[in-house]
């Protein structure tokens, strides 16, 4: 850089870009990271290309010099260009998004060597219970003080004073050991004639790296992982790195055990449940090229990849990539803007894709590649509705006779069945009998879940828990508190009765909350071991069990409730996942679906299996709307814990609201969640046409309101859920 004036962008949502002075003698370029100095404190910041960060200037005299350039590569132009791009698009401070590319401080600590600690193996005599209790927690796991104080649920002190005695002691870590190498030859597989067809396509466009979206379109089981497998192997050859994004992180176990059987060793894995030091390897490796496959969670897509040469979101459908809370953003939509600066390929595949997504292959943005069998011997189970108002369960039972009777049969064959219900928990509600006392959360809008499992009663929102009350608080009955509604404990119960000597498995976030939870479950499943598992959401995707041959969803109905936009398509993608699980080997598989109303088109689509006329018929009534993906929404989100400051911020925000044509905004009203974490929230929801450049009209619109410092507006682009 010629100048010695430089322009950062400083790691904190609140400050615009900045200009520094450039000390003899240090060297910067766009993109390098290094310590600007705001007031006493020494801040991270990225040096930008002034002329795409507009500021004010300051005079020279008044620079103050940067402190330091971090030792770690610099942040590369097309994650620049994607940061500014999700910040301009989905309303979020630059900084903001900037903060998931640098993903934590420690990812940049100088130092190659980091010190975690763990157990010597010597239990010194005469150790307090509470040390005692700490250690046997830690068992052989490893991190940083912090880290195992929380494994251990103890203070630092406790784990310090394990290190004084020896009990603990500290290793050294180097974090710039590299990465196995995937071998794009190591267990080569067979494609069928579709197949191979397909992954040609997608080897050519890995070779000649342009940038192109792809739809990879399947069925559940046809193969569509082992297709991308081949695209990953083409940009292994040519030295290439490719993120596969999954949509949790329960998925990433039996993903990387798929992956370690086709290249011989496993990717990267990025996710929340990462220490520390373990981050800090995976981020330099990322960034100085040497880690050639990462999977991830959304987060993974704002790495600072050095040469990225292919993007798969797998089961891209799924409404887990849309991130809720700070910046809103979608991850398959950013994947493919990533792709765009980083002029590589971009694949979404899925089984049931969304009609967004649908969307962009019928405007021919897309290409859509199709795998329309399933591999191998297997075929698509049949999808058979159970009719709950003519063949109701007994009173007081939640799976009708059909489906036990069903269920009897697979357990004598010796096979596996999956009850499938989306709701974690014993009881979504639970009532006092006597005075019709409902227990809600004090600091959401929402019913307490009861948890038997733990005796606690739970909100799904905020965490907040009690335990598991005897009487009710309102009128001291005793024994009067019911449980109302299934959740899947309840499920559980009620096959356990059914079936006694039935092995029976919860498979939900409360049980599977971690890539070795989950390890093991897929280990009991394959071994055999679990008969019966009755689960949420997290096993209708990506598990690919062959002995597993029947699949009840006990409510169809449940969300089609409430006037979701999305309600029916989600409804059928999710029954289409989950009924996918259903008959993956050799033997046949088997569906039920529990329904209210089994003359839904949705129900009669998923049994006739004609999906093309469920989507024709969405779609139309959707452009017949103008929603999307013909028209699009925002959500402007008002909430504050002092409920009037954001009523009164809400209405000053309407008020204000532009006349423009094509755009309409209604509201203000009580969000959806109207209190969510103690904080009471309202909601403009703005409606537009496709071309409006809605962004830049809420931004003037916000630019133009003033309101209290107690009132936080959050600006939901694309929003899900209303
Ligand atoms: P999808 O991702 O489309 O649901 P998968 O890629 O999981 O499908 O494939 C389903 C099953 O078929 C898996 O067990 C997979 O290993 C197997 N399979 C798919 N293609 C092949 C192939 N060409 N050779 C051997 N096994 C295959
Ligand atoms: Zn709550």
């Amino acid at each position: 850089m010629t100048s010695s004036r430089v322009r950062v962008l400083v790691l904190n949502a609140a400050l615009g870009p900045l200009d520094y002075r450039v000390p003899h003698g240090m060297t910067v370029e766009p993109g390098s990271i290094v310590i600007a100095p705001l007031g006493p404190r020494q801040l991270l910041a990225v040096v930008w290309e002034p002329e795409r960060l507009p500021c004010e200037e300051v005079g020279d005299n008044r620079l103050r010099p940067l402190l330091g350039v971090v030792d770690a590569p610099p942040i590369p132009a097309p994650l620049r260009r994607l940061i500014e791009w999700t910040a301009d698009y989905y309303l979020a401070a630059p900084a903001s998004v900037l903060r998931m590319a640098l993903s934590s401080t420690s990812a940049l600590e100088g130092a190659k060597l980091a010190t975690e600690y763990r157990a010597t193996g010597q239990v010194p005599d005469r150790l307090t219970p509470q040390r005692q209790q700490a250690l046997e927690r830690i068992g052989d796991r490893q991190g940083l003080v912090r880290e195992l104080a929380t494994m251990a649920d103890v203070s630092e002190a406790v784990v310090r004073g394990l290190v004084k005695a020896g009990a603990i002691e500290a290793v050294s870590v180097d974090i710039d050991v590299p990465y196995p190498i995937p071998d794009p030859a190591y267990g080569v597989p067979v494609l069928s004639e579709q197949q191979a067809e397909v992954a040609g396509v997608l080897c050519d466009a890995v070779a000649t790296q342009p940038f192109r979206p792809f739809l990879l379109d399947g069925v559940t089981g046809s193969g569509k992982t082992e297709v991308y497998f081949e695209a990953i192997a083409a940009a292994i050859a040519a030295g290439k790195q490719s993120l596969v994004l999954l949509p949790e992180i329960a998925l990433t176990e039996p993903f990387l055990k798929r992956f370690h059987a086709r290249f011989g060793c496993e990717p990267v894995a990025w996710h929340s449940d990462l220490r520390s030091t373990q981050r800090r390897r995976a981020w330099r490796a990322i960034a100085t090229g040497q880690a050639l496959v990462t999977v991830g969670a959304r987060s993974a897509l704002f790495l600072p990849y050095a040469n990225l040469g292919l993007i798969v979101v797998d089961e891209a459908h799924e409404t887990s990539f849309k991130q809720e809370e700070g910046v809103h953003y979608h991850a398959r939509d950013v994947a493919v803007m990533r792709g765009l600066f980083e002029r590589c390929p971009v694949v979404l595949a899925s089984a049931t894709p969304a009609i967004e997504t649908r969307h962009q292959v019928a405007l021919g943005r897309y290409t859509e590649l199709k795998l329309p069998g399933r591999y191998g011997k297997a075929e698509l189970p049949a999808i058979e509705p159970i009719d709950l108002i003519e063949e109701p369960p007994i009173r007081g039972r939640w799976i009708a006779p059909k489906l036990v009777n069903a269920i009897d049969e697979t357990l004598a064959r010796g096979e596996q069945t999956l009850l499938f219900l989306n709701r974690r928990g014993y009881a979504p509600l639970t009532l006092c009998r006597s005075c019709g006392h409902r227990f809600q959360c004090p600091n959401c809008t929402a019913w307490m879940v009861e948890h038997r499992l733990i005796h606690r009663l739970s909100c799904h929102h905020c965490g907040h828990m009690i335990p598991t009350p005897r009487k009710c608080p309102e009128c001291d009955a005793e024994d009067a508190l019911v449980a109302c509604g299934p959740g899947v404990e309840r499920i559980a119960d009620e096959a356990a009765a059914l079936f006694p000597d039935a092995r029976i498995a919860i498979v939900t976030s409360d049980t599977l909350w971690s890539p070795a939870k989950a390890a093991e479950f897929v280990n009991r499943m394959e071994a055999g071991d679990i008969d019966l598992v009755v689960g949420t959401q997290l096993v209708t995707k990506g598990y690919h069990f062959p002995n597993l041959t029947l699949v009840g969803v006990i409510d169809a109905d449940l969300g089609l409730a409430g006037g979701d936009l999305r309600a029916a398509e989600r409804t059928f993608q999710q029954i289409m996942q989950v009924a996918g699980r259903a008959g993956r080997g050799e033997k046949p598989g088997h569906v039920f679906i529990q329904t209210t109303a089994p003359d839904a088109a949705v129900m009669r689509a998923l049994v006739s299996g004609d999906a093309e006329s469920f989507y024709a018929a969405e779609t139309e009534a959707r452009q017949e709307a103008e929603v999307p993906p013909f028209g699009r929404y925002a959500a402007i989100i008002v909430s504050s814990e002092d409920k009037d400051a954001a009523n009164d911020a809400a209405r000053r925000i309407g008020r204000a609201a532009p006349e423009v044509e094509g755009m309409h905004v209604f509201g203000p009203a009580p969000a959806p969640l109207a209190m969510l974490r103690g904080r009471h929230r309202f909601r403009l929801l703005v409606h537009a046409r496709r071309q409006l450049d809605v962004q830049d009209v809420i931004r003037d619109w916000l630019g133009s309101v003033e309101w209290s410092s107690k009132v936080r507006v959050a600006v939901d682009v694309d929003p899900y859920n209303f």
